[in-house]
C-alpha cells in the first residue's frame, strides 16, 4: 500500500470513525426486517438491504454467542440455509491450536526472508509447498512469481481472493527472534501476515469444501509495492472467469482483529509527475535578461501548482497535489542553470477529479515556463504503470463483506472507516469486477504494535492472524453460498 499524502488543505488525517453507536442501531433496524436467507443479496440493488440477522441468531448483545448456534457449531453446521453456526464453525476451525501454530510459523518464514517486487522466489515457493500439503491445484507462474490457485467444484460462480507478497526496502528496526535476515529489507506493510491469513483461508476452504457451491480463487500476488503487480497478474489471466473480488490488509488503526471497511471512495487514486523546465539557451548566462529563469519559471510553478487543489477543487472531494522534489545547478553562484527538474505526487478519489488534477498540473507548468520565457515537458511516467486508479468499493460486495464480518467477529468488533489518501494496486482489480478493499486491526499498545506500514518499527500482534483467515474464508464460502441462493431464486421465479 502506497502511504497517505498529506495535502495542504484538505488531507483528512484519517483515520477510523469509530460509529459504535450508529452501527449498533443499524444492526438493531435491518434485524428486525430479516429474513431467512438473504436471498435477493445479488439480484438488485433495490432488493439488496443487508441482513444481519441470519435465521439462528438472536438479537443477543454484540459480541455474543446464541447457546444454540454454538452447539451446532461443535457437531459441524450443514450450511445448506448459511446461519451463525456456519460463522462458528469457520472461526473454529482458524483457531484450532494447531492451525494457530502453523499460521504463525508460516507468516515468521516469510518475514525471516523478505522479497521485494517480482523477486518473491522463496516465498512464491513456500506458498506453493503448503498448497501442495493442503492438495490444493494451482497455476504458477502468473507475472514471474504469482500464484492462482482453485478450491471448491471448479465450475461457477467464481470468487477470487486475493494477497500480496512483496516486502519493502527498509532496514528492520524491531529486535526479535524472527527479524528479518534480508539486510535492506523487510515485511513492513504485512504482505507477509496477508500470505499467512490467505494460506490459512485455503485451508479453511479445503476442510470445507463439500459446502462451497462454486470456487473459489486465491490470488498470491506479487509487486503490489511496485505499482504494477495486480495488472501483470491479470495479463495473465487471474480474474480469469472471476465475477468478484476481496483483498484484506493489514492495519494499525484498529485494535487486533477488529474488521473496518466502507462502501464507496476508499482509497485515493495516486500519480506521480516530473517536470524539466529549460532556457532553451546554451547556459553558463551570468546575464539574466538575456534569457529565460527557469528557476523562477519552476518557484512559479510550484506556487501556481498549489491552486490546483485550493482553487479548483470542490473542497468536499479531497485531493492532494504536492511537489516533493527540486533541483537545478551546482555550488557556482554565478551562474544561472539552464534546466530545473521537480516533481512530486498527486492523489484523487474519482477517476474525473483524478485526470481534472493531470492536465491542470501540465497546463500550469507549461504555461508557467512560457511567462519567463522557458520551455518544459511533464512526465507522469504512465508507461511505469505508477498510477493507481482510486479504490473504490462496490456498494454489494461491501453489504457482504459487512454482514459476513459482523456475523462472524461481531458487530462491536466490525468498524467503518474513513477514506484515506494511501493508494493500493488492488484497485486495478476493482476496475475489472465488482471488489472490495477491507483492514484487519493488529493494534496491541501492550505488545507495541502501533507503528504505521512502512516504518523500520512495524510489527504486528500475530493473534489477528486466525481471524484474518477464518474472514477470508467466510467471505468467500458466503459469497458463493449467496449467489447460489440468488440463481436459484431467478430460476425459481422464472418457472
Ligand atoms: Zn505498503
Ligand atoms: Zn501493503
Amino acid at each position: 500500500m502506497k502511504l497517505p499524502h498529506k495535502s495542504s488543505s484538505y488531507f483528512q488525517l484519517l483515520m477510523i470513525s469509530i460509529s459504535l453507536a450508529i452501527n449498533y442501531c443499524a444492526i438493531s433496524v435491518s434485524a428486525s426486517k430479516s429474513t431467512d436467507h438473504d436471498l435477493s443479496y445479488f439480484e438488485s440493488a433495490a432488493l439488496a438491504k443487508p441482513s444481519f440477522k441470519s435465521k439462528n441468531q438472536s438479537s443477543s448483545p454484540a459480541g455474543e454467542k446464541k447457546p444454540a448456534a454454538a452447539a451446532a457449531a461443535a457437531f459441524g453446521a450443514d450450511c445448506g440455509t448459511w446461519s451463525a453456526a456456519c460463522s462458528d464453525e469457520i472461526m473454529r476451525i482458524a483457531k484450532k491450536p494447531e492451525n494457530v501454530k502453523w499460521i504463525k510459523s508460516v507468516r515468521r518464514r516469510i518475514h525471516e526472508n523478505p522479497e521485494l517486487a517480482f523477486e518473491e522466489h522463496e516465498t512464491s515457493r513456500l506458498i506453493r509447498r503448503e498448497l501442495n500439503e493442503l492438495d490444493i491445484s494451482y497455476r504458477f507462474p502468473l507475472a514471474k512469481t504469482g500464484i492462482r490457485a482453485v478450491v471448491g467444484t471448479g465450475a461457477p460462480p467464481f470468487v477470487a481472493v486475493r494477497a500480496d507478497m512483496d516486502a519493502l526496502p527498509i532496514q528492520e528496526a524491531v529486535e526479535w527472534e524472527h527479524k528479518s535476515k534480508n539486510p535492506g529489507k523487510m515485511h513492513a506493510c504485512g504482505h507477509d501476515a496477508h500470505v499467512a491469513m490467505l494460506l490459512g483461508a485455503a485451508r479453511i476452504l479445503k476442510a470445507r469444501e463439500h459446502h462451497l457451491k462454486g470456487t473459489v480463487i486465491l490470488v498470491f500476488q506479487p509487486a503490489e509495492e511496485a505499482g504494477n503487480g495486480a495488472k501483470r497478474m491479470m495479463e495473465d489471466g487471474a480474474l480469469e472467469n472471476v465475477e468478484a473480488i476481496f483483498a484484506m490488509h493489514i492495519s494499525h488503526h484498529l485494535p487486533t482483529g477488529v474488521i473496518g471497511s466502507r462502501s464507496g471512495p476508499l482509497l485515493a487514486g495516486c500519480g506521480f509527475f516530473k517536470a524539466v523546465i529549460t532556457t532553451g539557451g546554451n547556459g553558463l548566462h551570468r546575464n539574466i535578461h538575456n534569457s529565460g529563469d527557469p528557476l523562477l519559471a519552476a518557484s512559479a510553478s510550484v506556487i501556481s501548482l498549489q491552486g490546483i487543489v485550493s482553487r479548483e477543487s470542490n473542497p468536499l472531494d479531497s485531493q492532494v497535489v504536492s511537489v516533493t522534489f527540486l533541483k537545478s545547478g551546482d555550488d557556482n553562484l554565478d551562474t544561472q542553470p539552464t534546466s530545473v527538474e521537480f516533481g512530486g505526487t498527486l492523489r484523487a478519489f474519482s477517476n474525473t477529479s483524478f485526470h481534472h488534477i493531470l492536465r491542470r498540473i501540465e497546463e500550469v507548468i507549461i504555461a508557467q515556463a512560457k511567462v519567463y520565457r522557458c520551455s518544459a515537458t511533464v512526465d507522469f511516467f504512465k508507461s511505469s504503470d505508477s498510477m493507481y486508479p482510486p479504490m473504490v468499493n462496490d456498494d454489494r460486495m461491501y453489504e457482504h463483506l459487512r454482514k459476513t464480518a459482523i456475523d462472524l467477529v461481531g458487530p462491536t468488533n466490525f468498524r467503518v472507516v474513513q477514506p484515506v489518501m494511501g493508494a493500493e494496486d488492488f484497485s486495478f482489480y476493482s476496475e475489472v469486477v465488482p471488489a472490495t478493499f477491507f483492514y484487519i486491526g493488529i493494534k496491541n499498545e501492550t505488545l507495541g504494535s502501533v507503528h504505521s506500514a512502512h516504518s523500520p518499527h512495524f510489527m504486528i500482534d500475530e493473534n489477528a492472524l486466525p481471524v484474518g483467515a477464518a474472514t477470508h474464508a467466510a467471505v468467500a464460502e458466503r459469497y458463493l453460498h449467496d449467489r447460489d441462493i440468488s440463481i436459484n431464486g431467478i430460476l425459481h421465479r422464472q418457472e
